[in-house]
């Protein structure tokens, strides 16, 4: 029955995580080591110790030729720094860190860290120097220290407890049946999507990746989580080189570039005070959010899409 059961099971893991607006990609491709159309040259080299810099080069992509779905996308992301990227749905924001992942080639242009050519370099060792924090992370049905851990196999007890601390899920997970032993996932204790968010940082913290794609939750959170998650991003986030998909634009305030997206197309672009000093989207979509605010409860916390 076992042997039944497993693969079937692994199965049902993977089919829900397709279903994810944003699959947790590390797992994905750690669990089933798919079979990728992405290919690594023969001679490709292994990114060490990266500086941390992007850079986006007149990018095109599409999934199918008939629908383009970037359009000639050019952004730099220096060292240490923060680019956030907002816009309406279907825009293509999560497509621009699919790219950066490695899980489609560009159709048109390049995308290079450190001034190489992503293609350069092995997937194994991009994707070993990017920490992913998916909207919507899935667990393992493992115990919560196991999901921790799986940042860093490597990792002492102390380092796992220490991770979790600074993702602020620490005296959360004091309070479960079994503490660090207990199970999660689906088949354990289930845990909300704030909880998970921060599990997912604390894995991010121990995996400790020069960059970090960000994919915010697009659900509203009370205030308090969102706090939390808050304190928990900036601490992932400091002295990394940070892509923010963002939802919620309050927590993009401080992001050293805004990127306007649309139809594929990067339409505004700069800093908060920048953009908002403009009489554009950006500046349209930061008044619709406070009006929006006004007519809630003040938090900030409401989703806004242009
Ligand atoms: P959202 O804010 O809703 O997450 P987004 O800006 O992140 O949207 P993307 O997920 O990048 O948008 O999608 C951009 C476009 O590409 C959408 O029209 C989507 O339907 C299409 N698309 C996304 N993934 C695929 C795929 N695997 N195959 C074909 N089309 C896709």
């Amino acid at each position: 029955i076992m042997q039944l059961y497993t693969p079937l099971n692994w199965f049902g893991t993977y089919y829900r995580m397709i279903q994810q607006n944003f699959v947790d990609m590390e797992n994905m491709f750690d669990l089933l080591e798919e079979k990728q159309e992405v290919l690594d040259k023969p001679d490709a080299d292994i990114m060490v110790l990266p500086q941390g810099k992007i850079e986006f080069n007149d990018v095109s992509f599409h999934y199918s030729p008939d629908r383009p779905i970037l359009k000639s996308i050019s952004f730099l992301v220096e060292p240490g720094k923060t680019v956030a990227i907002v816009g309406p749905t279907g825009s293509g924001k999560s497509t621009i860190i699919r790219l950066l992942f490695r899980f489609y080639d560009v159709t048109g242009g390049f995308i290079a860290i450190d001034g190489k050519n992503v293609k350069d370099y092995t997937q194994k060792s991009v994707r070993q120097s990017i920490g992913v924090v998916p909207q919507d992370t899935v667990l393992f049905n493992e115990t919560i220290f196991y999901n921790i851990h799986y940042g860093k196999v490597t990792a002492t007890d102390t380092e796992v407890k220490e991770a979790a601390k600074n993702a602020d899920i620490h005296d959360k997970i004091l309070t479960f049946p079994d503490k660090f032993d207990t199970k999660v996932g689906e088949r354990g204790l289930k845990l909300s999507g704030g909880e998970k968010q921060r599990v997912a940082i604390a894995r991010t913290l121990l995996k400790n990746p020069a960059f970090i794609l960000l994919d915010e939750a697009t659900s509203a959170l009370d205030t308090q989580t969102e706090r939390n998650i808050q304190a928990a991003i900036q601490k992932v986030c400091t002295d990394r080189t940070v892509i923010i998909v963002a939802h919620r634009l309050s927590t993009i305030i401080h992001a050293d570039t805004i990127l306007v997206l649309q139809e594929g197309e990067i339409i505004e672009r700069g800093s908060h005070e920048d953009l908002i000093s403009r009489s554009g989207v950006y500046s349209n979509m930061w008044q619709q959010q406070l009006e929006a605010n006004n007519n809630t409860d003040g938090n900030g916390n409401t989703s806004v899409e242009a």
